[in-house]
């Protein structure tokens, strides 16, 4: 007999069986097939511990180089970590990560990230017959395009998904949190300058009042470090990422310089704590991570008393 949908339909999760989990009860307000959706998503997201995503006020402040350092980082420290690229208009990770040009897999359980050095990392730019094509899509279209990564995507088991979001507060930032729900929390990347400060507190405040913790706040583009002397140029005025960040009581992450590395390691496909991994612009970034790998840490106590005695 089918069921109506009005009634309240209470079943355990495929992944976690636990009777009170969201997706285990059949809301009054959605059709079998909204049902049956819901259930994918939440099973796949339930085998996601930590989910974080990396916003900015505005473009070119950093933010994907962020996102693909973050990600790294935490890979390269042995976490099992995904990398999703929901900047349909722009998406700049295969170019980062030197994967431009690769096309995805499928399986019977849907699509297949690509796999590099076990970073697993999923891109519109991969779907893209063409890298140049422009994305013309209206709202409906991006929210079902970032439901489809995050729910026919195979990512398995995960300490992290790290997601590079668009700039601004517009329908994809939107679209991810609504739809993860369960965000450990946002990064907020920002140059040092007020007039990329005040759009990086409209990233707060969207946060704030979709109830998603902000982590903290990177300030990227922070002085030139000359690489033949040292010495520090404030080529951008500096100090106002900080700044803005304990006018908002939310946490200082840490100042990244610009460092020609930076784009260098970008231009050429490899994360830049990879390609200078002994710079001191990477340890900056590395202390930028720590807080992030925090998130784990009862995790790892655990791994640890669970694992056999050496
Ligand atoms: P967004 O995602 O905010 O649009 P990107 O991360 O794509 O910004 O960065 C824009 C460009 O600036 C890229 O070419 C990147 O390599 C470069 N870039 C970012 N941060 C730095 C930095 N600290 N020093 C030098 N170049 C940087």
């Amino acid at each position: 007999m089918q069921k109506n949908p009005s009634q309240s339909d209470k079943t355990s999760c495929d992944s976690c069986g636990r009777s009170d989990c969201s997706a285990a009860e059949h809301r009054k307000d959605e059709s079998a097939e909204e049902f049956a959706e819901r259930r994918k998503l939440q099973s796949r997201l339930c085998r996601i511990r930590h989910k974080v995503v990396v916003l900015s006020g505005k473009g070119g402040v950093g933010k994907s180089t962020v996102a693909v350092n973050l990600a790294s980082a935490l890979s390269a420290a042995g976490k099992r970590v995904g990398l999703l690229d929901v900047d349909i208009h722009g998406p700049s990770i295969p170019t980062m990560l030197g994967l431009e040009g690769i096309r995805v897999g499928a399986c019977e359980e849907g699509l297949l990230p690509i796999d590099l050095h076990g970073l697993k990392v999923m891109s519109l730019g991969f779907l893209l017959p063409n890298p140049d094509d422009a994305v013309i899509w209206r709202g409906p279209m991006k929210m079902g395009v970032i439901k489809q990564f995050l729910k026919d995507v195979v990512w398995g088991d995960l300490d992290y998904l790290i997601i590079d979001s668009p700039p601004g507060t517009g329908d994809e930032p939107l679209s991810v949190c609504q739809l993860i729900g369960s965000l450990d929390g946002a990064v907020v990347v920002t140059t040092p300058q007020k007039v990329a400060a005040v759009d990086v507190r409209k990233s707060i405040n969207f946060c704030r009042q979709l109830k998603v913790p902000v982590l903290g706040v990177v300030e990227n583009m922070s002085g030139f470090v000359c690489p033949k002397c040292g010495e520090v140029t404030q080529i951008l005025r500096s100090g106002g990422g900080r700044r803005m960040a304990d006018d908002m009581h939310v946490p200082f992450l840490g100042a990244i310089p610009i460092d020609p590395g930076i784009a260098e390691s970008g231009d050429i496909g490899l994360a830049y704590v990879r390609y200078c991994a002994a710079s001191p612009t990477a340890e900056l970034m590395h202390a930028i991570v720590e807080p992030i790998m925090a998130l784990d840490k009862p995790f790892d106590a655990l791994r640890a008393s669970m694992s056999p005695p050496g």
